[in-house]
């Protein structure tokens, strides 16, 4: 296995993937009862197609136990939504197409994010193993493995997680499929999917789902570096009035305009969510308290000093509170625990009289 690609694959799935090159096409024919992947079979899953659909041949117990039920004989675009929401059906879809289309091994990590709150990041490998048939083996991997610091590996980092890369036989890196033009109209749409499930369409900022799990990523990227971490909740202050006295229509170009404003503020890392109606969050990667107060006061600044245009001519005007919270090196609380500190420090802030920034205690 070449350097890059070894020290970053879970070794389990560094594993199937020998064992799936010296198979022969008979065994991976019968990869399900075949004794060469008997050690991988509770992560394996078999894929077929047939009378048009996509069929799980085999159905490993670890996703048994992981989601809850056994979709052996299942067919992908019928499993329920409680196990496969429509846009993450829609991506495995897609993966599994591509996988055929090109004929090569397909890898990719992510992270799960669930209803509790918990993460867990795996890794899946997409194995071609002859007509209409795919291999699947993944792993959950706590901690994630990951080459130590320096930034050009970070971004390696997140390439990887969020690009499923292409390997030659040789478990090289081919290419990272997301950067292939030759998707046609199912990427652009599995993209739109993605996009539209993880955007607030009025302000195209991330919405508060999708907020979460980036933040989190990168929370969790903090920890394992040991560097610091900073969010900011934000709140629109008397932004009912502003409904009541020009109208809902202002009120959201007012939401727009201050998205836009936000967003020109902030680095290239910092995420910007829409928490609901006029509340947003940022989450700042690398950021110690003294940072984080900058860029919440060059925020307050900039949209006390906004005047989006109402319609007869007349400007509009408005200020922001601002609460912020910051964690490490020395601890990490969970996103749900910060924004709940950034939430109380923003609640002092209206308190105390509102278009000014409080940091929190702690
Ligand atoms: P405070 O300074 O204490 O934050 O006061 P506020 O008026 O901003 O806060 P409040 O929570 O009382 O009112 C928020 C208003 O935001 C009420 C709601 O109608 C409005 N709102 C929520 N979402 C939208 C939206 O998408 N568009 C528009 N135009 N208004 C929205
Ligand atoms: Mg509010
Ligand atoms: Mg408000």
């Amino acid at each position: 296995m070449p350097h890059l690609v070894g020290k970053v694959m879970d070794s389990h799935l560094a594993d199937l993937f020998t064992l799936w090159r010296a198979a022969t096409p008979e065994e991976l024919a019968q990869a399900e009862t075949a004794g060469r992947f008997d050690r991988h079979r509770d992560h394996l899953l078999v894929i077929e197609e047939a009378d048009g659909h996509t069929r799980y041949r085999h159905y490993g117990r670890s996703f048994t136990l992981h989601f809850g039920k056994d979709l052996t004989g299942q067919a992908i675009d019928a499993l329920p939504s409680d196990v496969l929401t429509p846009g993450r059906r829609g991506i495995l879809a897609f993966e599994y197409a591509y996988a055929h289309k090109v004929g090569k091994p397909l890898w990719r990590s992510y992270t799960a994010q669930f209803d509790d709150g918990m993460r867990q990041t795996w890794q899946r490998l997409v194995l071609p193993a002859g007509p209409g048939r795919l291999l699947v083996g993944a792993y959950d991997v706590e901690p994630p493995r990951l080459i130590d610091t320096g930034s050009a590996k970070g971004l390696l980092r997140l390439v990887i997680e969020r690009v499923p890369v292409v390997l030659d036989e040789a478990g090289a890196v081919a290419d990272l499929a997301l950067s292939l033009q030759a998707f046609g109209d199912t990427q652009v749409q599995v993209a739109e999917l993605e996009v539209l499930a993880s955007r607030d369409p009025l302000t195209n900022t991330s919405n508060l789902r999708h907020f979460h799990h980036l933040a989190g990523m990168e929370l969790e990227h903090a920890r394992r570096m040991g560097r610091s971490f900073a969010l900011l909740a934000l709140d629109i202050d008397h932004f009912k009035r502003i409904n009541d006295s020009y109208g809902h229509a202002a009120g959201d170009s007012a939401l727009k305009a201050f998205a836009a404003a936000c967003r020109t503020a902030l680095r290239e890392p910092d995420i910007l969510g829409r928490l609901g109606g006029e509340e947003f969050a940022v989450a700042l990667p690398n950021t110690g308290a003294e940072g984080a107060l900058v860029i919440a006061e060059r925020l307050r600044r900039l949209v006390e000093e906004l005047r989006p245009p109402l319609s007869g001519g007349d400007t509009l005007s408005f200020t922001v509170s601002i609460g912020v919270a910051t964690c490490g090196p020395d601890s990490y609380p969970g996103i749900p625990d910060l924004l709940a500190r950034a939430d109380e420090a923003l609640y002092a802030a209206k308190k105390a009289g509102r278009n000014r920034v409080i940091l929190a205690e702690g």
